[in-house]
């Protein structure tokens, strides 16, 4: 789970390492008021689970009022790469020295935790990392030993040589361990870590990602989550009991099982269509299940068609057979619908689907290219 700019840096207070002063505001007028409180100049950050925002125009300075209500309102109706802003964070701006990366994240080959710091931080880091990865230094840390407060004074002392900047460097990398290994987090990041006036060093951008396979340790940070519409949808079915990831094509797909599901999205593509959605409805699929699947299919607006792909072996087609009818009675699905079932009962499936619009077909490739030729004529 990725946490938002404003939530991770609460977290850093938590821990002692300093941030730049601020609030988090949801309309231009919040906005005003913390920028009063705080103290012109300020800085207007867009908050949402994507870097790079600063590039995307997503961070502004303002000087004057006008200023805060006017960028402010631009930034609140901004979408960055595809996600709506809802809040921004309004913080000081400060009179930046020098920017430096400092991030604890995993490294799966070396199978331990591992401190990244560069001294060439900020919003180019991607570009650092690529055209001269000399300048990231990575310090690999001992997942049962822990981070030694040496190596934190090693990174510092790799980042600068000034010893009014290269302790507090050390002792914010320490807490910044804490923080990633108390949250069970799989990144901790500070981009940038700046140097401002006095030799003051603070945290101006905070990322913690949550290690989703831990979220039962920490029931709390549940609080925390701001899903998408589309992020809500696969947590509605998550909780019904099957997976559904939104695509953007027209053709809405129910198969079993993730590995069918995927070849289902190959084959439609192949035969020149677009799937609208990747379903797995899993093993055991009761007549509600599939009920429920087809309702959520049918939300998405570009649905033309729904192609059934089921194989029957612990799933048995009757079952999927009467779930289907049992949809169509609870929802009006005005969309064609193929239904391609073969395995367990599926002689008694396709006695049940008899007499019904349902486009059946027992072939994986005809009911395909049954589906995209239904589609594409819509
Ligand atoms: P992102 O990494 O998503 O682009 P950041 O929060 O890192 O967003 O902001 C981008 C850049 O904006 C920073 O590298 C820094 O140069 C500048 N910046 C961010 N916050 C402040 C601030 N409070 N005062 C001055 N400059 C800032
Ligand atoms: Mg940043």
């Amino acid at each position: 789970m990725n946490l938002q700019e404003y939530q991770s840096r609460e977290f850093f207070e938590r821990f002692g390492i300093q941030v730049v002063v601020g609030d988090v505001a949801s309309n231009p007028e919040e906005a005003l008021g913390i920028a009063k409180k705080i103290g012109l100049p300020v800085v207007l950050k867009a908050q949402v689970l994507v870097g790079g925002r600063g590039k995307a125009g997503g961070v502004k300075v303002a000087k004057t009022e006008e200023d805060v209500l006017k960028l402010a309102g631009e930034i609140l109706s901004m979408e960055i790469k595809g996600l709506k802003v809802r809040k921004l964070l309004v913080a000081k701006a400060v009179n930046i020295v020098k920017e430096f990366y400092v991030g604890f994240t995993v490294d799966r080959g070396s199978k331990k935790n591992v401190l990244i710091v560069s001294e060439a931080g900020g919003v180019d880091i991607e570009e650092v990392a690529k055209n001269t990865p000399e300048k990231i230094y990575k310090i690999y840390i001992d997942p049962i030993m822990g981070l030694f407060s040496y190596e934190a004074k090693k990174a510092s002392l790799l980042l600068t040589r000034d010893m009014n900047i290269a302790p507090k460097i050390a002792d914010i990398i320490e807490r910044l361990y804490k923080v990633y290994i108390s949250l069970d987090a799989n990144l901790a990041e500070i981009n940038p870590l700046a140097v401002v006036d006095n030799s003051v060093v603070l945290a101006l951008d905070a990322k913690i990602v949550i290690d989703d396979n831990a979220m039962f340790r920490h029931p709390e940070l549940e609080d925390l989550r701001e899903p998408t519409e589309e992020e809500k949808l696969e947590l509605e079915a998550k909780s019904k009991g099957f997976t559904y990831i939104k695509l953007n094509g027209n053709i809405g797909c129910l198969v079993n099982g993730a590995g069918l599901a995927m070849a289902t999205m190959d084959l439609i593509k192949l035969f020149g269509g677009e799937p609208a959605n990747f379903l797995d409805i899993g093993g055991s699929s009761s007549p509600d299940k599939v009920a429920n699947a087809i309702e959520m299919i049918t939300r998405d607006k570009n649905v033309k068609a729904i192609l059934i792909n089921i194989f029957g072996g612990i799933t048995r087609c009757d079952d999927v057979a009467n779930g289907l009818l049992k949809a169509l009675d609870m929802t009006k699905v005005d969309v064609p619908i193929v239904v391609r079932l073969t395995g367990t009962n599926e002689d008694k499936a396709k006695e049940i689907l008899k007499d019904t619009p349902l486009i059946y077909t027992d072939s994986m490739v005809e009911g395909v290219k049954k589906v995209v030729e239904v589609a594409n004529a819509r």
